[in-house]
């Protein structure tokens, strides 16, 4: 079957949801593709708080945060993009808060705020308190408001669709073709439609499931960064990859920043606040690189807790109960429920987990993507959310800095799509659109006997998290390089155990894993060929930042055997590169 709506939307998290709102605002039929029930996208499990210099509770304002974001990100921003960011965080809150979402707030009525890692008063003077909240569920509220509102302007949603091809019209998506629509494989029964637009906005969200420890979602497997990449266009930055420093041991559950925002602390086994080590001013609210690293150190020093020295703790036990019930009611439970520990009473064991993807499918401002290093748009293809790098997360992102580009850059790339169906025409696609990837399926489904998918994702997830995690040297990258295209290999003979249509979520997680394992692929390419440390890419063979060489953006094109690599240059504005110290 063939549905056309002048522009699409593919994923229902913040980004996506964002972008529908604007664009059914402004009376363009929008549909909707989400693999998931839109409620479940992961953007509903973000916790600690969505950050805008309203200066609520103390002074601020978004030359601050558009410093702290900079630096926070090691000097990798385009500082074009972190302007926008910062000046527009502030409209997209009040925006939020007129269509109802239930924050927080300060005795007097207004939004509360709280700190949060690398946010500062005065360009680096000390923490200032920016990120609004309500309690740990501000994802949850941003995603529940959000979705109801695009009820209410009548967006179409598909859900339980998972989009498994991009179509293009006069060319390839990396050779100057235009967007022309997706296919969809509808989970229900295996059917696969042809959706034709004129705007399709890929706002799919990130990828962490190539690691074994993670705060991410089952579903997060990077479908539309290998999607663009299947079509020629590049993945930008996907070197850096964020480690969250308080994941819980073993299990890489999330507790947020919020905690240590609120006043929690970390301590190693002997009850060391061991931050003064590494950041002497910000402490626990150092940037999660760094604090990432710090928690490594101390384990591999040997001044981890536990049996076997492996993990240390975060101890908000002194906050009292109330801010914990008030604030921090959702990840306390957590530490209840899956480790059994009371956080009243006694410090919860935690462990860096990966959690957000700072590279992405490359955009410009106005969220199109863009397909080299001179920034060409390929027309009628926008991003935006985890999926896109614009880049204002550069080589490391600051909490609170997702959910307010999936809102400040989902808002823009709703008002750049509608704009763009008033001019287009409807592109043109080919009668039987999803020919080629129903091969594929047929092929993944049919094969007799073969590689299983969860001992090569289970492989996967270790190489990666081993050898391209927080610390990193070239023989370990180089150990996962040869890893992935191994497992590429082995994937071509992957097996699927069911063969029928109705719900087959094998076959679709056998699609995802080769989704992961291009993900990985541009990764660890990219990861190697950067001889510096930077943000979350720390090499300890090449331990300096190097901005003679290495001020840009990487691009990774995939090509056989590996992608090749191009780079672009970095948009300095206002702050020049400076050695970044908290
Ligand atoms: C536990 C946790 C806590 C976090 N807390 C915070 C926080 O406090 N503050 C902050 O700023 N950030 C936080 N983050 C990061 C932030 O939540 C995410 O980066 C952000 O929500 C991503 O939103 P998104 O709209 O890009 O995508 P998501 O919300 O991840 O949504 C992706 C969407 O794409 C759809 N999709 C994917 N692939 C396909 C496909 N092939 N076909 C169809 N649909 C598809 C999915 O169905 C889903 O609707 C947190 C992240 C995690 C994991």
């Amino acid at each position: 079957m063939q549905i056309d709506h002048d522009a699409l939307v593919v994923g229902a998290g913040g980004a996506g949801l964002f972008a529908a709102l604007e664009l059914a605002k402004s009376g363009v039929s929008t549909g909707v593709l989400t693999k998931l029930y839109p409620t479940r996208s992961h953007t509903g499990a973000a916790q600690g708080g969505v950050c805008a210099a309203l200066g609520n509770v103390e002074e601020d304002h978004w030359e601050w945060h558009m410093f702290d974001t900079v630096k926070g990100g090691d000097y990798l921003v385009d500082q074009d993009a972190a302007e926008v960011l910062a000046r527009e965080a502030v409209e997209c809150i009040i925006d939020l808060e007129h269509m109802g979402l239930p924050f927080n707030r300060t005795p007097d009525g207004k939004i509360d705020q709280r700190r949060f890692g690398g946010h500062t008063r005065n360009f680096g003077e000390g923490p200032v308190r920016r990120a609004c909240f309500a309690a740990d569920r501000t994802g949850h509220m941003i995603l529940q408001t959000l979705y109801q509102n695009c009820i209410k302007a009548g967006v179409r949603f598909y859900d339980e669709y998972h989009v498994v091809d991009l179509l293009f019209e006069g060319g390839d998506g990396g050779d100057g073709g235009r967007a022309a629509g997706v296919v969809g494989y509808r989970i229900a029964d295996g059917e696969l439609h042809t959706f034709r637009a004129k705007a399709v906005l890929l706002a799919t969200g990130g990828n962490g499931r190539m690691f074994r420890i993670t705060s991410n979602a089952h579903s997060l497997t990077g479908d539309g960064m290998a999607l663009v990449y299947r079509h020629g266009i590049p993945l930008e930055d996907m070197e850096f990859y964020q480690f969250h420093p308080t994941g819980l041991y073993r299990l890489g559950i999330l507790l947020s920043e919020a905690a240590r925002g609120e006043g929690g602390t970390l301590l190693n086994r002997d009850g060391e606040r061991f931050m003064s080590r590494y950041a002497p001013k910000l402490m626990e609210l150092a940037p999660r690189d760094m604090v990432s690293r710090a928690i490594y150190l101390e384990i591999r020093d040997g001044r981890g807790a536990g049996p076997d020295g492996d993990y240390v703790y975060l101890d908000v036990h002194h906050l009292g109960r109330q801010v914990i019930e008030e604030k921090l009611p959702d990840i306390t439970d957590f530490a209840r429920v899956y480790l059994g520990v009371e956080p009243l009473k006694e410090p919860v064991p935690i462990v860096p987990t990966a959690h957000y993807a700072m590279g992405g499918i490359p955009t410009d401002l106005r969220a199109r993507v863009v397909r080299d290093e001179r920034n060409a748009v390929v027309d009628g293809l926008f991003a935006a959310g985890e999926a896109a790098c614009v880049s204002v997360h550069g080589a490391n992102r600051l909490g609170t800095n997702s959910l307010v580009d999936l809102l400040v850059f989902g808002r823009r790339a709703g008002r750049e799509m509608a704009a763009y169906c008033r001019v287009a025409e409807m592109p043109a696609v080919a009668a039987d659109a999803p020919a080629p990837v129903r091969a594929e399926l047929d092929d993944l489904r049919g094969r007799p006997r073969g590689e299983s998918p969860a001992v090569l994702r289970t492989e996967l997830q270790a190489t990666m998290m081993a050898n391209v995690g927080v610390f990193r040297t070239g023989e370990m990258i180089a150990t996962a390089v040869r890893d992935v295209a191994s497992l590429k290999e082995r994937y071509e003979r992957v097996r699927v155990e069911d063969r029928g249509s109705v719900f087959n979520t094998d076959l679709l997680e056998a699609r995802e894993l080769g989704y992961l394992l291009d993900g990985a692929e541009a990764m660890a390419h990219s990861a190697l060929a950067r001889t510096e440390s930077r943000g979350a890419h720390s090499r300890e063979d090449f331990p300096e930042r190097d901005d003679a060489h290495w001020l840009a953006h990487t691009l990774a094109y995939r090509g056989e055997p590996g992608p090749t690599l191009r780079y672009k240059p970095v948009t300095v504005t206002r702050f020049e590169p400076k050695p970044r110290t908290y």
